[in-house]
């Protein structure tokens, strides 16, 4: 099949590549030249296991190309994915000009039937919007086409597997053409335990806030949590893992932390709240999740205020800027929240990240006193506490003897409990944790 893809992103990139190596012919499309000229070249742009090696590969193979002509894109597609960002405006609805503009672009250069599929994450009712904008942008060419509601559910970190092995796909329609296309375009990704499922297009648009917004509310009831059981002398862990035995409730997003961050969780949580207030119904409980979530990012240094309380002229070594581990987004990450608080407080921050240094210079670029490093014991190297914020794998068994000798004093506050409490204080290091 011929595809266009508008937006290179996480998304984008992540579908087009993998929809070029199951043999269709895809071209991928952006208004950032200089990414387009980077993804020409093989770069991927983002972190991402695999991406890389599986667009060299599609690349070489002559089924993926991309480009800033829009035109040409649409012109040889028989369907469009439109795979831009969706995010919040100041009141927390999700702004929709991006998947606008794509919509209307469409509808310029489209000469004969196309399937504009919208997998951008939109509230409901959307698919009118861009239904409206691609035949309004025809000026009465009459032109058929059908806007599918597709929402996408990879998860960064593990996208390439999500889209190779997916959950479940959802489809929301109300057209038997665009279905039958859609069928044969995911049938090689459709297993017969998770087939293509069909829905209404409101039911597919609610499906994807409705899943985030509940795997959203698992961590703030947990991190709700873990509070008291600081308090009673309850330890969060033993408490998820009890729960998560239980076949009802499962084990997963059952983690206290420091709070979710990423490009997906924060501003769906607050556009889903949105919705609901604009149909004149409560969003009592969403917003409660975003608020927890807020406080449980600024709780990191209350907790390391403990052990020091003038932070002033203090070196504090970050380790993790990614918002989660396996990717390199920091959008929404805590330790963008955290680091600005440090900053605030005058304190000198020393960061690093495996993967997400380049974006975390971008985002704290505002700050003064951030110095990042390429090295986790760079960063611990005379300072005065460490503050943990992503659970990368190269974190959990570190060498605490050594940090012990170089760190000016022995403090760590673990956002994401990954050290193990009683190994960390025999050594000597103050120590405090979530929920534990
Ligand atoms: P992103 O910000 O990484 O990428 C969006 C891209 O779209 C940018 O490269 C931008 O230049 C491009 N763009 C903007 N306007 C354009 C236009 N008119 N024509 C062509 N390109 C244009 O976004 P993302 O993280 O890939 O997310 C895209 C959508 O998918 C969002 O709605 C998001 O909520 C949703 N989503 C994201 C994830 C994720 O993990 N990142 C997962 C599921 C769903």
């Amino acid at each position: 099949m011929m595809i266009a893809v508008f937006g290179t992103g996480y998304v984008g990139t992540v579908t087009g590549t993998c929809f070029a190596d199951l043999g269709n012919r895809v071209v991928c499309v952006d208004v950032d030249e200089a990414r387009i000229a980077r993804l020409r070249g093989g770069d991927p742009v983002i972190y991402e296991p695999g991406l890389k090696e599986l667009l060299q590969k599609n690349l070489k193979a002559g089924r993926l190309e991309f480009t800033s002509e829009a035109g040409r894109a649409v012109d040889g597609a028989d369907v469009v994915f439109i795979c831009v960002g969706t995010p919040p405006r100041l009141n927390g609805e999700a702004d929709l000009s991006y998947v606008q503009n794509v919509a209307r672009t469409i509808g310029t250069h489209m000469r004969d039937y196309k399937v504009v599929v919208n997998k951008s994450t939109v509230p409901v009712g959307t698919y009118d919007l861009v239904r409206r904008a691609v035949r309004d942008a025809q000026e009465g060419r009459g032109i058929p086409f059908d806007v599918v509601s597709n929402p996408e559910f990879l998860r960064e970190g593990a996208a390439v597997r999500d889209f190779q092995n997916p959950d479940r796909i959802v489809v929301g329609t109300d057209s038997e053409r665009a279905k039958e296309t859609l069928s044969k375009l995911y049938g090689p990704v459709a297993r017969a335990t998770r087939p293509v499922m069909f829905t209404t297009i409101p039911s597919a648009e609610l499906i994807k806030y409705a899943s985030n917004a509940m795997l959203a509310t698992r961590i703030s009831f947990m991190n709700e949590l873990s509070h008291l059981c600081e308090t009673v002398g309850a330890d969060i862990t033993d408490v998820a893992k009890g729960m998560g035995l239980d076949s009802r409730i499962g084990s997963r997003f059952l983690h206290a932390g420091c709070g979710y961050g990423g490009s997906c969780f924060p501003k769906d949580v607050k556009a889903l709240a949105q919705l609901l207030e604009q149909q004149g119904l409560t969003s009592t409980l969403l917003q409660a999740v975003d608020y927890i979530n807020e406080r449980q990012k600024r709780s990191v240094v209350q907790k390391l205020k403990k052990f020091l309380p003038d932070l002033e002229g203090k070196t504090i070594a970050v380790w993790g800027l990614a918002f989660k581990p396996r990717t390199d987004d920091v959008r929404e990450a805590p330790s963008v929240t955290v680091i600005e608080q440090l900053a605030r407080a005058y304190a000198k921050v020393r960061a690093f990240d495996p993967e997400a240094i380049e974006n975390g210079r971008r985002a704290l670029a505002h700050l003064s006193g951030v110095e990042f490093v390429k090295d986790a014991y760079a960063a611990v190297e005379g300072a005065d506490a460490l503050v943990i914020l992503t659970e990368w794998d190269e974190f959990r068994e570190p060498d605490l003897g050594r940090m012990k000798e170089v760190m000016r004093a022995p403090i760590i506050v673990d956002g994401r409990n990954i050290l193990v409490p009683r190994e960390v204080q025999a050594l000597g290091f103050m120590y405090a944790s979530i929920g534990r």
